[in-house]
Formats: structure tokens, sequence, C-alpha cells
């Protein structure tokens, strides 16, 4: 008859499972100097380190050289269950099964984990357990010591003590083991390969490894129904696998991207997922605005449903705006909502389009006018890939951010004239900060107001700028003269200038807005277009733009930097007249113009 592990009458069990911390967790030797121990001190202070990796691996040698490095106590999780249970490993799989084994595992190592740091190896089940996976997610740094199949089988020959090795050829139970476990192992935080090199070797990589970890900045997207993280950082694309295998339904995605984004970044992220076994497929579109159309929308459905996507199946968008947004729109119309994950690779898309769940395409009438709320389960925002986006297209994307400062966030339009030209100059660091902070602010709006329906203020305050933009595009016909964000920097500019011309903002913050937008090398007034504008043209798709409210143009106006307000009570002939000095010339105005 069998007993629950944790009910086993060891005195030993209720010292550690009550305390969690004993006598014996003394620091294995004396601090090794060999690296500056203020890199990996500060990077993981609060938290434990966890060895996992098959048996030979040396989980046990490595972590216990490693807590002496690092001053913090060593543990071995096998010989914790082994003490507080009174048994063998080899006697509790033989006496309780390897399920009682796993749940007294589990308790002993969050009960580890919930002390001060230290280092923990852990036998090599204890990471494969879904229960322990997260705990050590959750509280600890996990490092993987990945070794050859050789290495291992030539460690573990003769150590009769292993009771999966005693069914059979090591050499055949290894590879078997490597097979089911390797792709699981692969969701640790830190990958470091060992072979024959020695412990003293092995444990340099992993003190080193420890001490460049840079762990990916979060920010939190809560909303009514559904709850996701931004992650922001360099390196995660290629550790894809490792960061979503916890969150798909399935282990199986498709991937849809552009041909420009496939040359670049598509086998890195294909990597990535191999790695923990997820089965990935690609569906590639042309680069650009015009993959926003039915047309496409349909060639990616149909490939969708041809490709036999089940309800858990992942759509994953890596691409600019217009990838997420027709992914986006093609995962919530398959089989009425399939889960969705971004991986933005424009600065654009990464501080903007990527989060708040606004998927759609283009139809004749307009920009995005057919389209969905679909909340993604995750967004990678991986600094890596803006190192081979255009300069344009970055400028582009720098305009989504300071937008972000101009409607509520002074600070950050403050940090933006200080910092804009490093994000600009491809610092990794500073783009990481820009993306947080963007991803922040947009993310507070949207939790406040998900679907943009508060009457006034709200979501609608993101279209700072954008009614104008959105108009500029439409009349240069999205044929790439301009970009969006091209668009959104003037637009931003208008709508300072037009506050100014109501009355309602002084002219110092629009002549600092233009200041940044020109020492940005950004493009700053209508005339910056290359063409000849019509005021009354532009002012016609400000009225047919979907932002229209009761025939009245809703406009998003400002009485300063960082205090931006939604407004219907606009004259046209105000916008006219401000188009008009901005450069555009006047025709017959339309007579659909409603006067307020
Ligand atoms: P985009 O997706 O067309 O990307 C711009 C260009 O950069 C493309 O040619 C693309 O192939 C290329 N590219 C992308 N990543 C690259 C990389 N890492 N390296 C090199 N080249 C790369 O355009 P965008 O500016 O990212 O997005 C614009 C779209 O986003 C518009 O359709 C707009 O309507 C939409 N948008 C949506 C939202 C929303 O909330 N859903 C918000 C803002 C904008
Ligand atoms: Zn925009």
């Amino acid at each position: 008859m069998s007993r629950p592990l944790e009910t086993l009458p060891s005195p030993a069990a209720d010292v550690i499972w009550s305390s969690g911390v004993t006598a014996g967790d003394l620091p294995a030797g004396p601090a090794n100097t060999q690296l500056q121990p203020d890199g990996p001190a500060i990077a993981v202070a609060h938290r434990s380190i966890v060895l996992v990796g098959l048996m030979g691996a040396g989980k046990t040698t490595v972590g216990r050289r490693l807590a002496g490095r690092l001053g913090i106590p060593f543990r071995d999780a096998d010989a914790e269950v082994e003490r507080a249970a009174g048994f063998t490993i080899a006697e509790l799989f033989a006496r309780y099964g390897e399920a009682e084994f796993r749940r007294g595992e589990q308790g002993v190592i969050r009960r580890l984990l919930s002390g001060p740091p230290i280092v923990l190896a852990t036998g090599g089940g204890a990471f494969m357990d879904p229960v322990t996976r997260h705990a050590v997610r959750q509280s600890a740094l996990s490092v993987w010591l990945r070794c050859p199949l050789d290495v291992l089988v030539r460690r573990v020959s003769g150590r009769g003590h292993r009771p999966l090795l005693a069914e059979g050829r090591p050499r055949d139970i290894l590879s078997a083991l490597i097979e089911r476990r390797h792709p699981i192992y692969a969701e640790a935080d830190l990958i470091v390969d060992c072979n024959d090199d020695g412990v003293e070797h092995t444990t340099d990589l992993v003190h080193r490894a420890i001490a460049g970890w840079m762990p990916p900045q979060r920010v939190e997207v809560s909303l009514s129904q559904a709850r996701y993280d931004v992650l922001v950082g360099a390196g995660l694309v290629a550790r894809a696998g490792a960061l979503l295998a916890p969150l798909l339904p399935q282990k199986r995605v498709v991937v849809v991207t552009d041909e420009t984004v496939a040359g670049l970044h598509l086998p890195t992220l294909l990597a990535g997922l191999a790695d923990t076994g997820i089965d990935a497929e690609s569906i590639v579109v042309p680069p650009g605005e015009n993959s926003k159309t039915l047309a496409c929308f349909g060639m990616v459905t149909d490939r969708l449903l041809a490709l036999g996507v089940e309800r858990r199946t992942t759509v994953i968008a890596l691409g600019g705006g217009v990838i997420g947004d027709l992914a986006g729109f093609a995962a919530a119309s398959v089989m009425r909502g399939l889960p969705f994950v971004q991986i933005p690779t424009t600065l654009l898309a990464q501080v903007d389009s990527s989060v708040g769940g606004k998927t759609g395409i283009n139809t004749r009438a307009g920009k995005n006018l057919l389209g969905a709320f679909h909340q993604p389960i995750a967004v990678l925002a991986d600094t890596d890939m803006l190192a081979t986006l255009p300069i344009r297209e970055l400028r582009a994307g720098y305009a989504e951010i300071f937008k972000a400062g101009l409607i509520a966030d002074p600070d950050l339009f403050d940090w933006c004239e200080t910092n804009g030209a490093a994000v600009l100059a491809g610092d990794p660091a500073i783009q990481a900060e820009a993306v947080r902070r963007a991803c922040r602010f947009k993310a507070d709006v949207v939790g406040d107001d998900e679907r943009e329906e508060k009457p006034d203020n709200g979501r609608a305050l993101l279209n700072l700028g954008h009614t104008f933009a959105h108009a500029l595009e439409a009349e240069m016909r999205f044929d790439g003269r301009l970009l969006h964000g091209e668009a959104v920097g003037i637009g931003l500019l208008l709508a300072f200038r037009l506050s100014v011309r109501l009355g309602l903002c002084p002219v110092e913050d629009a002549d600092r807005v233009e200041a940044h937008l020109r020492r940005m090398g950004m493009k700053t007034t209508i005339s910056d277009c290359g063409c000849t504008l019509s005021a009354s043209a532009l002012a016609a798709h400000m009225q047919r733009d979907k932002k229209m409210r009761d025939g009245r143009i809703a406009f998003v106006l400002v009485h300063r930097i960082g205090n931006a307000f939604t407004s219907r009570d606009v004259a046209s002939s105000a916008v006219i007249e401000l188009l008009q000095t901005q450069g555009c010339i006047v025709e017959n105005m339309s007579r659909d113009l409603k006067e307020p």
C-alpha cells in the first residue's frame, strides 16, 4: 500500500518541510575571486540558482563549486528528498512509485526555493514536472547543463544506484532520455554547454553565463478578459521556444511573416521554437501595406485551414504592424479565434501595434475598416530585431514613442529629448527602455478603456496626431512615399499647431515638439511630404475617418505637452485654415463639411 511521500514518518521530513533551510546549509567553500562578484551578485541577488540536466551532467559537483564562488549555500534536491523521506531515491521509486516521489520532490523544492538564495542541483526528472518547473520559473534562475550523449554515457557507466539506469544499456536509456527531456530542459533561463573540460572549467562557464544574464523586462497588460506580458529585451526570438512553451495550449504554431522579415529572422525563430520541441509551419506574404487586403487575408486564412490548424494551434505574427494586424485578424477569425502571439520586428510594432489587441485590414473604403479586437497571449519585443531595420522605419516607430509622452507622460517626452538620438543610433539598452516605457503607457491606457468606448479621452487619446496622419496617408494612397509613423510625426505637430490656433496650448510647446522632430531628422510639416496636397481633400478624408462621431471630426487636442484631450468641437474651417498655413492648397470646400 502506498502512502503519500509527504506523510512519511521521518523526523527529517519535519525539519526540512517546516523550515526549508537547515544547519547543513553552509557555503561549500571559500568565495572565489576569479570573476568579479558584482555582476552575478547584483543580477541574481535575490534568486536561487537551479541546475537542471540529465544524470551525469555534473549538477552536484558544479553546483557545489558555484555555490562556493557565489558565497551562498549548496543543496542537492535528491539528497534533501532522501533525507526528508528516510529512504534512498531507489527505495522511494520502488515503494511508492514515481508519481508519489515527484509530489514529495515538488514540496521539497518549493520549500527550498522559498528561503534565502541557494544553489540547488535537481534530479534529472525534477524540471520535467510542470509544477516544479513553474516553481523554479517563479523564484529562481534555471541553468541547463547540456552535455553530449557520449560524455554522459562515460560518466554514468558503472554507477549502479540510479534507478533509471537499472533497466538496460546506459547509452540506450540516456539517448531516449535526451530525446524526451532536452526540449523541456531548453525552457531553462540559461543553457551552458558542457563536455569533458573538467569541473572548474564548467563552473567558470556557468558563472560567466549567470554574470551576463539579462532578464527581459516585463510589462503586464491587464484587461477585463485577458492578461498577458510584453517581454522586452535582447535575444528573445532566439529563446522564443523557452519563453512561449509554458504559454502555448499546444506545442504547435503557425508563423505568419513577410518576405523581408522571413529572410532576416525566421530561421532564428524556427530554431528557437524547435529547441523546446514546438512544431512550426510558416506562411510568408509580400512586405508592405498592400498585404493588409481582403485578398491576402483570404490567402492567409485559407492556408491556416489547409494546414489543419486546431483550436489550440497558436498563430505567431513575426513582423511589423502590417503582419501583426493581418495575422491577428486571421487568428481572430479562423475557427472564431485561435491563440495569438505577437513578435513585433519594427519599432512601431513594438511600441504600438502589438499591444492592445486591435487587428484588421484595409478596404477600398479606407484603412483598418475591417477588423477585430483579438488580444495576444504574449508579446516578445526583441531589440535584436531592430538592428536590421532601416533608419527610416526606426524613425517612423519613434514617433509613436514620443506621441505617448505628448499625450500624458511629460517625463517620457523629457526622456525622449535626452535619449531619442540613442534610440535611433541603435543602443539596445536605450531602445529596450524606450519600448518598455511606451508599452507601459499604452498598456495603462488600453487597460482603462479596452474597446475605446469612453465618450471622452480614454483609448481615443492614442489617436493624437492620427486624424491628420490618416488623411495624409490616404491622400498619398499608401504608396510608400509616406510611412505611417512619418505621417504621425507630421500629424502630432499639426495637432499642436491646431491647439495653439484654438487658444488651447502655448506656442512654446508646439515649437518644442517641432524642434524635437527636426533634431531627430523626422518629417515635420506637410511640405516634407514632397507633393502638393489639397486642404479640402485632406479634410474630406478626415470626415470619412472612422473616428468621426455624429458627423463631427473627433480630434485629440492638447493643453500642453503631456496633457491631451478629445474634442468634437473643432470647426472644419479652423482645420482648413491651419492646413493652408502649413502649405496645402485650398480648392472649393466640400459641401459636406459640417460646422459645429
Ligand atoms: P510594416 O509591417 O509594413 O513594416 C515596415 C517594413 O519594414 C516592411 O517592409 C517590413 O518588411 C520591414 N521590416 C519589418 N521588420 C524588419 C526588420 N526587423 N528588419 C528589416 N526590415 C523589417 O509597417 P509598420 O510600420 O511596422 O506597421 C504599420 C502598420 O501598423 C500599419 O498598417 C498600421 O495601420 C498598423 N498599426 C496598427 C496598430 C494597432 O493598434 N493594431 C497601431 C499602429 C499601427
Ligand atoms: Zn499610429
